[in-house]
């Protein structure tokens, strides 16, 4: 049962569009400390859309593009959707892979007609010796490299937005005494620049979904009790490490279940209103 003192504060959540999950939730939250959020979906908005394509020498633009299109056929990964569909948007026919494995938190390897392609972040190349030196560093976006039978193919340079109350929430949050963290898979560049441009404390990057529990760990024994933001795409161990789990609006179901808050929009405005309202209740449940 929740203890009556509780129901004011389930209520002003809902209000919101903020769901927690029982007064233990709400107690959970009162004594948190730090707050570490996942890029992807949580401070950006998780809408990529491919802004560049740099295929290596000897290599055509519509055939990088065709065989990072067909290596993303299958996937799920907003990243891989925005590949689609830039595909598609050129007229380009994509095969579906003979063979495909997605590597979480570093791309994909499949067997198309042309060969072994990888399709992926640096790691995902650097984990099969692919030569880079070809592949200049670029400052913008996140990027997409692929190796065609081995050999560096060229890049696809993706770009995501962050979430116009993103700097606001942050500040809330400071404000409200908490650190904040951000914890992602992506290259380290364009993790600083979302970092630099919201003010977010710390600044975590070329994280697997293992070295984020752990990075959430290391933040934990550094500042106190932590909840942990995310949309549950691949963070599921991490939002299970956490003292409170929360996850955000358009997440995916399994995150939903898990999470001790779920913020039904996609604001993040709401994560510095769910500890104002946790607050408030514990000062009534006193
Ligand atoms: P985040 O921590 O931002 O939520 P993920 O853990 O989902 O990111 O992915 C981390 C990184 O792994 C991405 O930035 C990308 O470089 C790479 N990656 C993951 N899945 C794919 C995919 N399907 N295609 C290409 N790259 C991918
Ligand atoms: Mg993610």
């Amino acid at each position: 049962s929740v203890p009556l003192a509780f129901f004011s504060g389930i209520g002003a959540g809902s209000k919101k569009g903020i769901l927690f999950k029982g007064g233990v939730a709400i107690e959970a939250l009162q004594g948190v400390k730090a707050i570490v959020m996942d890029k992807t979906g949580t401070i950006t908005e998780g809408n990529f859309v491919v802004q560049d394509i740099v295929p290596a020498a000897g290599v055509d633009r519509e055939e990088l593009l065709k065989l990072a299109g067909s290596c993303e056929l299958t996937s799920t990964h907003p990243i891989g959707n925005s590949i689609v569909t830039a595909a598609g948007e050129k007229g380009i026919e994509l095969k579906r892979p003979a063979a495909v494995k997605e590597i979480s938190g570093k791309g994909i390897k499949a067997e198309l007609p042309e060969g072994t392609v990888l399709c992926g972040n640096k790691k995902l190349l650097e984990n099969y010796q692919i030569d880079l030196a070809e592949c200049e560093d670029t400052t913008y976006g996140t990027e997409v490299l692929l190796a065609l039978n081995g050999r560096y193919a060229g890049r696809i340079v993706i770009a995501d937005t962050i979430k116009a109350d993103a700097k606001q929430a942050v500040a809330s949050l400071k404000r409200l005494g908490i650190l904040t963290a951000m914890l992602t898979g992506d290259a380290q560049k364009s993790a600083e620049s979302v970092g630099k441009e919201t003010g977010i404390d710390e600044v975590h990057a070329k994280l697997l979904p293992q070295n984020k529990v752990e990075e959430l760990q290391k933040i934990r024994s550094e500042h106190g009790s932590v909840m942990f933001v995310g949309d549950g795409i691949n963070d599921a161990p991490v939002l299970a490490g956490a003292d409170v789990g929360a996850a955000m609006g358009s997440g995916a179901d399994a995150a939903i279940e898990a999470a001790d808050v779920v913020f039904m929009t996609s604001s993040m405005e709401a994560i510095p209103q769910s500890l104002k309202i946790a607050r408030t209740t514990g000062v009534i449940a006193k």
